[in-house]
C-alpha cells in the first residue's frame, strides 16, 4: 500500500469507526448472533491475489453484528474498558510510527515518552517519587512479574543456582479468596505449586481478613515454610472489595514478605485524592499494578506496573545479548529488562493523548461523575421493596440481587440468572452475572465513557422489568 492509497483508505476507515461510534448506542450492547455467524460468511480459503482493500469498510459491516458494545453507553458488564477517539488515534500513530522499543537506541522517543507518562501517573495516583513504572500489556503479565520477582528475592535469586527445585523450603503465597483469577495463576506460573498458595477467607465486605492471615503465615513458617509473597486486591472484581492494604503491609514487612497490591480496576480512581483512603499504606508495597485500559480511558492495552526497587526487578529480568548492546546502555532505560517481553509497543502515547486530550481534571471529571451514578443506583436498589445492595459500594461496581420472598437458595440462583439473562438478550443493556459467597449475584459496573445518568436510569428500569416477568412467570 502506498501512502497515497493509505490517505485514501485511511480517511474512509476514520469515518466509518467514527460513524459506528455515532450508532453504538442504537446498536444492541450484546451481539445477537450465534457460535459460527462470521465463519459462514467468509471464504473457506484465503484469497491467492491480494483484492485490495477498496471494499473494506462493506466487509467490516459483517462484523457489527458480532460486536460487543464495550463503548456503548448502556454497557455495564465486566469493568469499563474505555477506548475514547483519541487513544484511537495515538493508536494508529503508533502504529504508524512502527517503533520497537528493545533498547533505549532502538526507540529513544518511545522510551523516553513512556518514562514522562509513567512519572506524570505516578503524580496522579499519588504514590510516592520512589516508585517508578513500566507498562505491562495487561496486570495479568504485571501480576506474574510481581510474584517472580518476590521469589527471586525470597531465596537470593534461585534463578542463578538450581531454580526453585534445588530450594529446600517450599516459597508460599498469600491471596484473598476473592482474588482475580490471574492472581493465582500467576503464582502457580511462577513456580509455587498449588499446595504452596494460600486462598485467605474474606470478611462481610468481601476482603482479606488479617487475623487470618497472620495465622496462616505463623502456621507455615511453624511448618518450615517459607512465606514468600502477598497480594493484596484494591478494588476485587467481583464486588470493587478493598483488602486493608496497611494492615496488610505491616505483615509482609514483619515477615519480609513481598506485597504485590493489586489495584488493576480500582488503581484509576486514585486520581481522585477523596479515593485514596481506599489503598492507605500503598506505599509499603513492593509492587503496584493499575490499569489505565480499564476506567481511565486509554484504550487496551496499557497496564501500568510500579516497583520500589527498580534494580531487583531490572536484576530479575535483563538479559543482555550482543546484539542488543549499545553505547548508551547503562545511561539510559532500557525498557526491555523491565518484564518479560523484549521488544515493546509505543503505548505511551495513549497516555499522552488522554492527558493532551481531558486534562486531569477532565478525567476526574469523568470518574466522580460514574461514582456519583453508582451511588444513585445504589440508593434506587436500597429503597426498593425485594431488591437487596450485597455489598458495599466505595467505587462504580452495585452488586445486586432480587429476592421475591419464598424461594429456596437454588430457585433464588436460577431467578437472578433468569432476569440477568434476559436484559442481556434484549440488547438494550448488558449486565455479568457472578458468584459471591457461593450465590449468584448481578454485578453492575458503572463506568463507560457515554454513560450518563439517563442510561443508569434506563437500565434500573429495565432489570426491574425483567425481574418481574420472570417473577410472574414461574409457576
Ligand atoms: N485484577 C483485577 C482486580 C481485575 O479486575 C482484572 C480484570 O478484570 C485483572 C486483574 C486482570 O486484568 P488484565 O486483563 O489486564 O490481565
Amino acid at each position: 500500500m502506498s501512502p497515497e492509497e493509505f490517505k485514501r483508505i485511511g480517511y474512509r476507515l476514520i469515518d466509518w469507526i467514527a460513524e459506528y461510534r455515532e450508532r453504538v448506542e442504537e446498536l444492541p450492547v450484546m451481539a445477537q448472533v450465534e457460535p459460527g455467524f462470521l465463519r459462514s460468511q467468509l471464504p473457506q480459503t484465503p484469497p491467492r491475489q491480494g483484492v485490495g482493500l477498496q471494499g473494506i469498510p462493506q466487509q467490516l459491516e459483517k462484523l457489527v453484528p458480532g460486536l460487543m458494545g464495550w463503548q456503548s453507553p448502556n454497557f455495564f458488564g465486566y469493568f469499563p474498558s474505555n477506548a475514547p477517539l483519541h487513544s484511537v488515534l495515538a493508536d494508529i500513530v503508533a502504529t504508524g510510527l512502527g517503533q520497537i522499543g528493545l533498547s533505549w537506541q532502538a526507540a529513544p522517543a518511545l522510551t523516553e515518552l513512556e518514562e514522562v507518562m509513567n512519572d506524570w501517573l505516578r503524580q496522579m495516583f499519588g504514590l510516592p517519587p520512589e516508585f517508578q513504572g513500566v507498562i505491562q500489556d495487561t496486570a495479568s503479565t504485571g501480576t506474574l512479574v510481581a510474584m517472580l520477582t518476590a521469589r527471586e528475592r525470597s531465596t537470593g535469586h534461585s534463578q542463578a543456582r538450581g531454580g526453585l527445585q534445588a530450594e529446600e523450603k517450599p516459597l508460599v503465597a498469600y491471596v484473598s479468596d476473592q482474588a482475580h483469577s490471574s492472581v493465582p495463576k500467576a503464582v502457580l506460573l511462577a513456580g509455587f505449586g498449588r499446595d504452596n498458595l494460600r486462598l485467605i477467607e474474606t470478611d462481610e465486605a468481601h476482603a482479606m481478613r488479617v487475623d487470618l492471615l497472620e495465622a496462616a503465615i505463623e502456621r507455615d513458617l511453624a511448618e518450615g515454610r517459607r512465606p514468600c509473597a502477598v497480594v493484596a486486591a484494591v478494588g476485587t472484581t467481583t464486588s470493587t472489595a478493598l483488602d486493608p492494604v496497611r494492615p496488610v503491609a505491616l505483615l509482609a514487612r514483619k515477615h519480609g514478605l513481598w506485597l504485590h497490591v493489586d489495584a488493576a480496576m480500582a488503581g484509576s480512581a486514585m486520581i481522585l485524592p477523596e479515593c485514596r483512603w481506599m489503598w492507605e499504606g500503598v506505599e509499603h508495597a513492593d509492587s503496584v499494578v493499575i490499569n489505565p485500559h480499564k476506567w481511565l480511558g486509554t484504550a487496551f492495552d496499557c497496564s501500568l506496573y510500579y516497583v520500589r526497587d527498580p534494580e531487583h526487578l531490572v536484576r530479575v529480568m535483563s538479559t543482555n545479548p550482543s546484539y542488543l548492546q549499545t553505547a548508551a546502555d547503562g545511561s539510559a532505560r532500557n525498557y526491555r529488562d523491565w518484564g518479560i517481553p523484549l521488544g515493546r509497543r509505543f503505548r505511551a502515547l495513549k497516555i499522552w493523548f488522554a492527558l493532551l486530550e481531558e486534562g486531569v481534571e477532565g478525567l476526574q471529571a469523568r470518574l466522580r461523575r460514574d461514582l456519583e451514578n453508582a451511588r444513585w443506583l445504589e440508593a434506587q436498589v436500597r429503597q426498593a421493596p425485594g431488591w437487596r445492595v450485597l455489598a458495599p459500594v466505595p467505587l462504580q461496581t452495585v452488586c445486586v440481587r432480587h429476592e421475591p420472598a419464598g424461594l429456596s437458595p437454588e430457585e433464588l440462583d436460577r431467578h437472578t440468572l433468569g432476569w440477568v439473562d434476559r436484559v442481556n438478550r434484549s440488547g438494550r443493556a448488558y449486565l455479568t452475572p457472578a458468584l459471591l459467597k457461593g450465590r449468584w449475584m448481578v454485578r453492575v459496573s458503572v463506568g463507560a465513557e457515554l454513560t450518563e445518568r439517563r442510561h443508569v436510569e434506563a437500565l434500573w428500569a429495565l432489570m426491574r422489568q425483567e425481574a418481574e416477568r420472570v417473577e410472574l412467570a414461574r409457576p
